[in-house]
């Protein structure tokens, strides 16, 4: 990055700092990953510099004659992957995918119900503050009271009261695997669409690793950046009766120009996951998580709905008489990076509430295994346990460090400009 380094010292030492941070820390935040070089090279690329509203042969700007064929590439890699009829892969994250979608199959004020915020969905699946709980009535199903884990007999219920236009299937802290089969029917019964957003586990679908919603969902969404460690983007399959409106929800719909670095770099990341290496990586995150979420469990953590069959771990500490926002700042001083959050059925505020959300796709894309995972949950009891000893965590942060020197992460060469 010499000539970042030149024009923008400022800038290049917060990237550079960044950098260590991303190597020296354990990051559990399931939500993120670390993309590979590959993929860095072509989100980095002069593909920034083109303008190219519209679709493949259908454009509004001269010049395409590469970009098409990138677009085109990536789209058809898209559909292969995912056994998807079509796919638009323009929208710029994934809460607009989901918007698109919306704008796409259904009249303002139509009802769309989704899991609530609070029990593991998403913001954009109708939660009230967000456009998808204003522009359309939003209704959402909890997760059940006892075992934490979606009631798909409440859902039914739910969908037969309420007959809303789309049925979202999804979640961002959720960690049971989610049958989108019986989601169809449900649907079917009640003449709703279905749409199945997998931003989380996008890259778990594609190995293998959790039940896959493209032959029973009429749409699914999809980030890019999370388990399919791709850039920061999204995707919508869908299908092929659906691909018109879809792509003319994305454009000129929502969005205008598409971001072709992106685009390219989504191309990269789809590549990199049809390999037998990402089959892998995908069921090692299901590995170890299952062997932090036992280990957590030994020491006496409380796990939401008792362990995890995915990515992901919600641990409610209310046993241990730490709220999950001091625990996360304790972890951070200790190396060890994850957010506070919500618990199912939580008596404490969303800003201070009970739980911490933990995931293991950044530290297995290190090439860490269900030893580290281990280690971690030891640590993770540590701090708990001396949430207020500042001299401690930093005890635990430089172990932490040790360990994060054994197992480089991708992407990340320190010291090289
Ligand atoms: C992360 C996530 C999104 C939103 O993605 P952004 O790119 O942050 O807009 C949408 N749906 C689910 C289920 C998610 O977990």
């Amino acid at each position: 990055m010499q000539a970042l380094k030149q024009t923008d010292p400022e800038i290049y030492e917060l990237i550079r700092q960044e950098e260590r941070y991303e190597l020296e820390t354990i990051r559990l935040i399931p939500s993120e990953n670390y993309v590979s070089q590959a993929v860095l090279e072509a989100s980095g690329s002069i593909l920034t510099n083109k303008y190219s509203e519209g679709y493949p042969t259908k454009r509004y700007y001269e010049g395409q004659r590469y970009i098409d064929q990138l677009e085109s590439l990536v789209i058809e890699r898209a559909k292969k992957l995912f056994g998807a009829e079509h796919a638009n892969v323009q929208p710029y994250s994934g809460s607009p995918a989901n918007l698109a979608v919306y704008f796409a199959l259904l009249k303002p004020g139509d009802k769309i119900m989704g899991m609530g915020l609070p029990h593991g969905g998403h913001l954009s699946h109708g939660w009230n503050v967000t456009m998808s709980g204003q522009f359309w009535k939003s209704v959402q199903y909890p997760v059940d009271r006892e075992t934490k884990r979606i009631d798909y007999d409440a859902v039914r219920d739910a969908a037969r009261r309420e007959r809303p236009q789309l049925l979202i299937a999804g979640a961002s802290a959720y960690p049971r695997q989610i049958d989108f089969r019986i989601f169809g029917e449900i649907a079917k019964e009640v003449g709703a669409l279905m749409m199945a957003d997998i931003a989380h586990i996008a890259g778990l679908i594609v190995a293998g690793a959790h039940p896959d919603p493209v032959p029973y969902a009429d749409v699914v969404t999809t980030t890019v950046h999370k388990t399919l460690r791709g850039p920061r983007g999204a995707m919508i399959l869908c299908r092929k009766e659906f691909a018109d409106r879809i792509d003319r929800a994305v454009f000129p719909g929502l969005q205008g120009g598409p971001h072709n670095h992106t685009t390219a770099a989504i191309g990269v990341a789809l590549k990199e996951a049809a390999t037998p290496a990402f089959r892998e990586y995908g069921h090692q995150i299901v590995r170890n998580a299952r062997a932090m979420a036992q280990e957590l469990m030994r020491r006496g953590f409380d796990l939401v709905s008792g362990g995890t069959d995915n990515h992901l771990i919600l641990i409610d500490l209310t046993n241990k008489n730490v709220p999950g926002k001091k625990a996360a700042k304790a972890l951070e001083k200790a190396a060890i990076v994850c957010n506070y959050n919500t618990v199912p059925y939580d008596p404490r505020k969303p800003f201070n509430p009970s739980g911490i959300r933990l995931g293991t796709p950044a530290v297995t894309s290190r090439g860490m295994g269900e030893e580290q995972m281990r280690q971690i949950a030891a640590w993770i009891e540590q701090v708990i346990a001396r949430a207020d000893d500042d001299a401690a965590l930093a005890r635990i942060a430089e172990e932490v460090r040790a360990m994060c020197r054994a197992f480089p992460a991708p992407g990340i060469l320190l010291g090289a400009d």
